[in-house]
């Protein structure tokens, strides 16, 4: 492996004058977990690589904020910090039961938020989970802060629309009473296997109606992507077999689902109409 510079500043400033916008080749490090991959693998051969871990501050902790119903993540937050949280638990059980089949141990004591997202591999999982319950990333740069939508980040396939000298800062989740959530994580191979596809679903149901929902769907695009025809089958329906059937069709038909290594398109395409399906149904019948 070449030498590189390790650099830790200790103010976000500093870390932003440190970060090159002309230069791909520096980076910041928030756990290294997918840096530290791409390194071995040679895909990535840094230059300078900016740690983040002295930084603190507006990065790091879970902030509940009840009167605005959110809460406000940290970039620097661990998996860890995220899986072993009350607060999370008890107002976005999704999060926690996402991580049940996340990586390992090891992984999720060191992955951060702000880097899994801007890792952008369209196979991560809480990308899509994010989407679906309509989270917001706060990112700073030279120019000052902006504020985007999760899935304005993404640009496709390990491309964000972020600038080399752009730190994501925090991640802003609301909590919206009433909704329920759920994560999908569909295997071909082994249950920590890299996902085949990825379906997130955050929805508000009366009786047998899903009046409001947000469908998302991952790991079978480039990026995880809403799957705004499917959710206007769903909206304000019945659910039966038959709109089960026509959101499985709309979601196929507005989608370019890939062919890899873990199933063609065809086969994705199946699994998408059942497990979309299936979704929907065991997030009816969940409480949460
Ligand atoms: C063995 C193993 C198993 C795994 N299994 C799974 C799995 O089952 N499911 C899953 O979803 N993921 C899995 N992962 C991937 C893991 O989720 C990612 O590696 C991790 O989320 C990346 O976070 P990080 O903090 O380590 O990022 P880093 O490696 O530090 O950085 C990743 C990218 O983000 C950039 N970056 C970091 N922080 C910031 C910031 N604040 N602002 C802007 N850019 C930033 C870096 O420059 C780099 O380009 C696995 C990883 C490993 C090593």
């Amino acid at each position: 492996m070449a030498s590189f510079d390790l650099v830790e500043p200790r103010s976000l400033e500093e870390a932003i004058g440190l970060l090159d916008p002309e230069d791909p080749a520096v980076r910041p490090v928030g756990g290294g977990t997918a840096l530290m991959l791409m390194m071995k693998a040679q895909i990535y051969k840094p230059q300078r690589l900016v740690c983040l871990r002295r930084l603190g501050g507006r990065l790091s902790g879970i902030a509940w904020d009840a009167a605005g119903s959110r809460f406000r993540i940290g970039a620097l937050t661990t998996f860890a910090a995220l899986e072993h949280s009350p607060e999370i638990a008890a107002h976005l059980p999704v999060v926690p039961r996402t991580m049940t089949t996340l990586a390992n141990v090891r992984v999720r004591n060191v992955a951060t938020v702000g880097g899994n997202i801007a890792h952008a591999d369209p196979h991560l999982d809480l990308p899509p989970v994010w989407l679906s319950l309509g989270a917001r990333v706060l990112v700073i740069g030279p120019a000052g802060e902006r504020t985007l939508d999760v899935a304005d980040v993404f640009a496709g396939y390990y491309e964000t629309t972020l600038a080399n000298d752009e730190l994501i800062v925090a991640l802003d989740v609301p909590v919206r009473p009433g909704w329920r959530s759920t994560y999908v994580k569909v295997t071909t191979r082994a249950q920590h296997d890299w996902p085949a596809l990825g379906i997130a679903l955050s929805a508000a149901v009366s009786g047998r109606v899903v009046t409001d929902l947000r469908l998302v769907l991952s790991a079978a695009l480039d990026k995880p992507t809403r799957l705004v025809a499917a959710e206007a089958v769903l909206r304000g329906a019945e659910i039966d077999d038959a709109v089960l059937r026509r959101a499985g069709d709309a979601a196929v038909a507005e989608t370019e689902i890939v062919t890899d290594s873990r199933g063609s398109a065809d086969y994705k395409q199946h699994l998408l109409r059942v497990h979309l399906g299936r979704t929907v149904r065991s997030l009816m019948e969940s409480g949460t």
